[in-house]
This record gives structure tokens, sequence and C-alpha cells, in this order.
């Protein structure tokens, strides 16, 4: 089953396909040329002309949003999205503390870049079921945004974490605190996260590691956060 899962790399983000009988699912929806990565990454797996049906968001960052309503337009896909990021994929969404550079970066970005706004079909909520062939769950990991979402794949024990946590080898590491609208609630969430039964994550910032290896790093990091 695994190898219905297709990551599609691009130089800044990557994300993910989900294949099942109904055809295509993205789990976000990359950055600048990621279209263009997402059409060559179908073709090479031969899946071009299986339609997409769906978007799934794991949080409304300008890295994981940008091409949504392009491609929702383009495939007729539903969207589907965590409640609390939803100012942000209108365009809006604040942070605090550091997280306020974060949100001025986006929102020069957001005009420069094309950013369409967009009302997601269907908002998410922490434990929501969405029907793929794996069968995924909601799982809130608010912090890095305040809808901050990842879903798990019971039968695969795979998390797709989102920006949990960046897995780049030795340079792992939590996203920067410009990045995190509420960075107080991280902690807990990366707590939640390896509370759940795992064989491995999947993150959005990482290299070509196995979701074994990243979870690995993931573990190496959570032994660093303070106890609470
Ligand atoms: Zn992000």
């Amino acid at each position: 089953m695994i190898s219905e899962i297709l990551r599609v790399r691009t130089p800044l983000v990557s994300f993910h396909v989900l294949r099942d009988d109904a055809g295509l699912l993205l789990l976000d929806a990359g950055f600048v040329g990621g279209v263009g990565f997402l059409r060559r990454a179908l073709v090479r797996r031969g899946w071009e002309n299986e339609p997409i049906r769906g978007i799934l968001l794991t949080h409304g960052h300008l890295d994981h949003t940008l091409n949504v309503a392009r491609l929702a337009r383009e495939h007729g896909a539903w969207i589907a999205a965590p409640r609390a990021d939803a100012e942000r994929y209108l365009g809006r969404g604040s942070s605090r503390g550091w997280g306020r550079i974060g949100g001025m970066l986006e929102a020069i970005g957001r005009p420069v870049l094309g950013f369409r706004p967009f009302v997601p079909d269907r908002l998410i909520d922490d434990g929501d079921e969405i029907e793929t062939g794996c069968g995924l769950r909601a799982v809130s990991l608010p912090g890095h945004t305040e809808g901050h979402t990842g879903y798990y794949c019971e039968a695969l024990r795979l998390l797709f974490c989102g920006d949990l946590f960046a897995s780049f080898g030795r340079w792992s590491h939590f996203p920067p605190a410009i990045l995190n609208a509420d960075p107080g609630k991280m902690a807990a969430s990366v707590r939640k996260a390896l509370s759940l039964d795992l064989a491995g994550v999947l993150p959005n910032h990482a290299d070509d590691a196995e979701p074994s290896e990243h979870l690995r790093r993931l573990r190496v990091l959570a032994d660093r956060l303070t106890p609470g």
C-alpha cells in the first residue's frame, strides 16, 4: 500500500499524493513551481491520467496553499482544510511574538506570487476521518499554526506530520520561531504525535530518508524538549 503514496519533492517544500480506486488525493499542494513538479512526478509514476479528486491541507501557510485554488479549479477537486486556519485560506491570519515576522513575509509573498484565496469545501477538526484507500484520521497538532494538523493512516502506522519538524539528517529541527503562530503549543503537539502507534512520519520539509528514519529524528528532537 505504501507504493500508493507519492512524494512530490520541490526545492523548498515537498507534498504528497495518495492514490486509491477513486483517484488521487493531494496532501498539501506545494509552493512556487509546484504544479509543474506535480505534473512531472505524476507522469513518472504513470498516474497522469488519474483524476485529482481532493486536496487535503495540513495548515494554511503559503508554501502549502499557493497552488490550491488553481489545482482545485483545474481538476474539479474538493478542498478540505483545518478549521482553525480558515482566515489564512482567505489570505489573512495572525501570529504571536516572533511569528509576526513570518506573517509579514507571507503578506508580502501572497500578491507577488499570485496567491488566490479559497474557501474549503470541508473544514477539518481533530479526530475527523477522511475517506481514502488507507483511511486518514485528522490529528490536531497546533503551534506552527493554530490549525496545524497531521493525518494518521492507522493501516500503515504513518503520520503525515506537516511542518511539525523539518527532517534533514543532523540538521533536523523544529520550525524557527518566526514561522510559528503559537510556539507555546509546539511541545505538546510533538508529544501528541509521538503517542500514536507509528512506523514512520512524513514531514513536508525533509530529505529523501525513509519515514522510519524521519520518525527516529523526531524522537531525538523530542528528547531535547523540556518535560511538561
Ligand atoms: Zn508551515
